[in-house]
């Protein structure tokens, strides 16, 4: 049963830290967009668009920093993660 406790402890632990990298990284994001002027092109509407709507969690399966499933070789995030 302890052990039991602390893994699930630590799974959450990582799944703190992996928010909070995906946090910076799209305010990474939203900076680029904003210095580039990106924001009033259509990609960059999309871009932010796509990033701040709700994390939905049927697709939470896949971690948008792994490999694409669809073998192109990208990060999820930069493929078929980008809709
Ligand atoms: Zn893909």
């Amino acid at each position: 049963m302890q052990e039991q406790e602390q893994e699930f402890a630590e799974n959450l632990d990582d799944k703190f830290s992996e928010e909070l990298i995906q946090a910076k990284e799209d305010q990474m994001l939203f900076n680029e967009i904003m210095q580039s002027g990106l924001l009033y092109s259509r990609a960059g509407r999309d871009a932010l668009g796509v990033r701040l709507q709700p994390q939905r969690r049927e697709s939470s399966k896949v971690r948008r920093n792994e490999k694409c499933p669809c073998n192109s070789g990208l990060k999820y995030k930069k493929c078929c993660g980008l809709n």
